[in-house]
């Protein structure tokens, strides 16, 4: 079932989704050649937990650590390690707090330091792939015109859309009704209403579009070893359009 949401309910969903756009605005300082995963996994936990949250992810179906931190052609859920970051890596950082029982979720791709012209191609083009999705929110509209535009942008770009992950409604839980997959045909699956609380969170990969879990249990990877970013906005939908609630 697809939850529409209250007015109280709102208010402490752009809580959570402040929480998660400033724990990404504190970590950027940090996200350098030489840190380990494991440090921003710290320094990411600390400040959730600072603001009053705690982080969504820990413990959510088991997940050990409290952010998901994915390097080069890990697609999500990137397990937090000793790998030190170095130049030329990207990474995905997927971040969620929980702020009085509601949450948000926000993933970004940082670039470390000097990165080949493809992976800075992917990351323009993944990001834009976001707001192209984003563009097609309003009360009215279809979850299925997202994923299309998402999917036409990227195929456009030559780049591949990750299929077995898709984004999801937010509230009560960090992963509600509807799915919000990343492909798809226009008006075809739920209809957009106000006051629904959505992840919108396009994977594109360079390479095939075929991915596989690590032996963790936990990490996604590409199958050619291509690189992929992700980037992810929680966002309220309005009569007209939407609120980001995971940005400034
Ligand atoms: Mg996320
Ligand atoms: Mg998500």
């Amino acid at each position: 079932m697809i939850s529409i949401k209250s007015q109280r309910e709102i208010e402490l969903l752009k809580k959570a989704g402040n929480i998660v756009y400033k724990t990404h605005q504190y970590l950027k300082q940090y996200i350098k050649p030489g840190i380990t995963t494991n440090e921003l996994n710290e320094l990411a936990e600390k400040y959730i937990i600072s603001l009053g949250a705690t982080p969504s992810f820990k413990g959510f179906e088991g997940y050990p650590a409290a952010i998901c931190t994915s390097v080069n052609d890990e697609v999500v859920h990137g397990l937090p390690s000793n790998y030190k970051l170095k130049n030329g890596d990207i990474i995905g950082i997927d971040i969620g707090a929980c702020y009085k029982g509601y949450h948000g979720d926000s993933a970004w791709t940082y670039a470390i330091g000097e990165i080949s012209a493809e992976k800075a191609y992917l990351l323009e083009h993944t990001k834009q792939a976001l707001f192209e999705g984003l563009s097609q929110v309003r009360e009215g509209n279809y979850i299925g015109d997202i994923g299309n535009a998402i999917e036409q942008y990227a195929t456009k770009h030559k780049l591949s859309v990750v299929r077995e992950l898709v984004g999801h409604g937010v509230g009560t839980s960090i992963h509600e009704d509807p799915d919000v997959p990343n492909y798809g045909r226009p008006k075809t699956g739920p209809r957009l209403k106000e006051g629904m609380v959505i992840a919108i969170e396009p994977m594109l990969n360079l390479g095939t579009r075929r991915v596989a879990i690590l032996d963790n249990k936990w990490t996604i990877v590409t199958q050619d070893g291509s690189p992929s970013a992700h980037f992810e906005h929680t966002i309220l939908v309005t009569k007209n359009g939407y609120i980001v609630l995971t940005g400034e």
